[in-house]
C-alpha cells in the first residue's frame, strides 16, 4: 500500500483518488479551495443553481465505468439524460440549425437547413472523423503517450493516417471540403473545445464533432455538479481523507523520487506518490524545484496556452416560450474572435461567439423561473487585465448587447446575475491565467507537447485537463484511468 497524495480536487483528481483508494492505496487529497471540484463549480442563491463551469457531457460512459470500477453504478447516483437538440446554432444570416442528439437524424437536419450537397459533404467529413477516432482516438486517449514514436506505435495503420492527413489544420480541412460557410464556422467552433485556433489546431479535432455526433450530448438532472458531487461522495465512501483550504506549495523529492509535500503553513505531509491534478503549468513552474522537472517545464513553455473563458450567469424572471437547452449564435467575422485571443493585441472579443445554456430543468430555478448560463471565449487573465475596475461589468453589458441584437433579448428578464473573469478562473482553480484546458491544440505537434502522466521525478504523475490527453470531462478521467493503471494495486 502506497501513501498517496493527489494535488486538487478538480475531476481528474478526484477520478484518480477514486481509483487508487479502490486499487487498495492510502489517499489523501490536498485542495486549495473550501470544497470540491475545481472548474466544475457551482452557485446556489435564491432557488437558483448554476454550474459555472462544464455544462455539455460527452461520452458519460467514461464516467459510468469509473464508478462501475470503484462501487455501485453511477445511473443509481444521478439521473443523466440526452439533450434534444444538442445545439441550436444560429449563423450571422439569421438562419439557424438544430443539430439533433441522434446520429441517425443528422443527415436530414443538415439537408433541411442548408441542402444535401452541404449535408454530404458534413457526412463525408465525420466519416473521415471515424477512421481518425478508431486509428488514433481511442487507443491514445486511453494510453499515456510520451512521444512520437507512441503515436504512430498506437496508430493502426500509418497509410490510413497520411491520407487524413490530420496535422493539417481544421481550418484547411473545412475549406477544402465544406462549400457552406456556414458549416465551416459549424466546424471552426470545436477546436474551440480544445481552447485552441481552428486555423492553427489540426483537423484531428474532427474527432470532437465525430464523438459528439455518434455518442450524443447529455445533461445531468440537477445540474453537471452533480456528477462531481456523486464522485466525491464515492470518493469519501472509499475512505479517501480530503484536506480542504490546504494549498500545496512545493512537492518535495529526493534523488530517489518525490518525498511528499508541502502546505503553505509550512506543514509537511509525507507520501510515496504524489499525483497532481493541478496545472501543468503551475506545477512545473512553481511547485517542483526538481532538476528533472525543468525538461518538460521547458516543451510545456513552447506550446500556446488555451483560451479562457467569461461568464454570465443570469438568475431571469419568467419563462422562455419555447426553451433551448445549448444554443450558440455565430458573429459576422470569426477570424476576429480568435485575431482577439491569440493575436498580438489581445482584448476582450468585441463581437464573439455566443453560448447559452439554459437547462429546461425544475431543479435548477424557482418555478416560472430560468438559470441561463452564458460563456464566450476570452483571452487569458494577464493577455487582458480582467480585473481592471469596471471592465467584468461593462463587458459583461456588452455581451448582453451582443445577444439581443442577435434576437435574443433578456436584459429585461435579469433579477440578477454574477459575472466570471479569467481571473476569477485562474484566483479560484489555480489555473494559470484561467486557461480552460491547460495548453492549446495549437500547431502540429501540440498534442506532444502536452505534459505526459507519468513525470520524470520518480512517483509524480499528472491528471487533469492540463496533462494527456486533454481537457473536458470525459478527458479528465481517462487521464486518472492511464494514472491509476500506472501506479498498479497495492
Ligand atoms: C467555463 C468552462 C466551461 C467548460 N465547459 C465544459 C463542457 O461543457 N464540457 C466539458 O466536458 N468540459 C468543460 N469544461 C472543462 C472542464 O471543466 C475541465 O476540463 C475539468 O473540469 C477540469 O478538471 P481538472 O481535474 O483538470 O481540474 P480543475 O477542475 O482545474 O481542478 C484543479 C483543482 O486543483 C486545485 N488546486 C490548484 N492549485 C492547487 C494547489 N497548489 N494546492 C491545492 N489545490 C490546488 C484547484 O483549486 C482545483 O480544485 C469547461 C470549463 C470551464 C472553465
Amino acid at each position: 500500500m502506497a501513501r498517496v497524495a493527489v494535488v486538487g480536487a478538480g475531476m481528474g483528481g478526484l477520478a484518480a483518488a477514486a481509483r487508487l483508494a479502490k486499487s487498495g492505496h492510502e489517499v489523501t487529497v490536498y485542495e486549495q479551495a473550501a470544497g470540491h471540484g475545481g472548474k466544475l463549480g457551482t452557485v446556489q442563491r435564491d432557488g437558483f443553481t448554476f454550474d459555472t463551469g462544464p455544462s455539455l457531457l460527452t461520452l458519460p460512459h467514461v464516467y459510468r465505468d469509473l464508478f462501475a470500477a470503484t462501487g455501485a453504478p453511477l445511473d443509481d447516483l444521478v439521473e443523466i439524460v440526452p439533450v434534444e437538440p444538442t445545439c441550436r446554432y444560429r449563423f450571422p444570416d439569421g438562419s439557424e440549425l438544430d443539430m439533433p442528439h441522434a446520429e441517425q437524424h443528422v443527415e436530414a437536419a443538415l439537408t433541411d437547413a442548408f441542402g444535401p450537397e452541404a449535408a454530404r459533404q458534413w457526412r463525408a467529413v465525420l466519416t473521415d472523423a471515424e477512421r481518425l477516432w478508431d486509428l488514433v482516438g481511442e487507443p491514445v486517449l486511453q494510453n499515456p503517450l510520451s512521444g512520437v514514436g507512441d503515436l504512430l506505435r498506437r496508430s493502426a495503420s500509418v497509410r490510413d493516417l497520411m491520407a487524413i492527413a490530420p496535422w493539417r489544420t481544421l481550418r484547411g480541412l473545412g475549406e477544402r471540403r465544406l462549400s457552406d460557410p456556414r458549416l465551416r464556422m459549424l466546424l471552426d467552433r470545436y477546436a474551440t473545445y480544445s481552447g485552441s485556433d481552428p486555423r492553427r489546431t489540426p483537423a484531428l479535432m474532427t474527432v470532437i464533432p465525430f464523438i459528439e455526433q455518434r455518442f450524443g450530448g447529455w445533461y445531468v438532472h440537477g445540474g453537471l455538479r452533480r456528477l462531481g458531487d456523486a464522485l466525491y461522495g464515492r470518493c469519501v465512501d472509499l475512505g479517501v481523507r480530503f484536506r480542504f483550504t490546504a494549498t500545496v506549495t512545493a512537492v518535495e523529492s529526493g534523488s530517489g523520487g518525490v518525498t511528499g509535500v508541502r502546505l503553505r503553513d509550512g506543514e509537511r505531509q509525507p507520501a510515496d506518490v504524489v499525483v497532481s491534478d493541478v496545472d501543468a503549468e503551475h506545477l512545473y513552474g512553481n511547485l517542483l524545484s526538481d532538476r528533472r522537472s525543468h525538461r518538460p517545464h521547458r516543451m510545456l513553455r513552447k506550446t500556446q496556452p488555451s483560451l479562457s473563458g467569461f461568464v454570465l450567469l443570469l438568475a431571469l424572471q419568467g419563462k422562455s416560450p419555447q426553451p433551448v437547452h445549448h444554443r450558440v449564435s455565430f458573429p459576422a467575422d470569426y477570424d476576429a474572435e480568435f485575431d482577439s485571443i491569440f493575436g498580438r493585441h489581445p482584448r476582450p472579443v468585441p463581437d464573439p461567439a455566443i453560448y447559452v445554456c439554459a437547462p429546461d430543468d425544475p431543479a435548477v430555478a424557482p418555478e416560472g423561473d430560468e438559470a441561463w448560463f452564458v460563456l464566450v471565449n476570452a483571452p487569458r487573465h494577464g493577455d487582458v487585465d480582467w480585473t481592471t475596475p469596471g471592465l467584468a461589468d461593462s463587458y459583461a453589458d456588452r455581451v448582453l448587447r451582443v445577444m439581443a441584437d442577435r434576437g435574443l433579448d433578456v436584459r429585461h428578464r435579469v433579477r440578477w446575475r454574477v459575472v466570471r473573469t479569467p481571473a476569477d478562473w485562474a484566483r479560484d482553480t489555480g489555473a494559470v491565467g484561467g486557461s480552460i484546458y491547460g495548453s492549446s491544440s495549437n500547431g502540429p505537434r501540440a498534442a506532444l507537447l502536452r505534459p505526459a502522466n507519468r513525470a520524470p521525478v520518480p512517483g509524480l504523475f499528472l491528471v487533469g485537463g492540463s496533462a494527456h490527453p486533454g481537457g473536458g470531462l470525459p478527458l479528465v478521467a481517462m487521464s486518472a484511468r492511464i494514472v491509476a493503471r500506472m501506479i498498479g494495486p497495492a
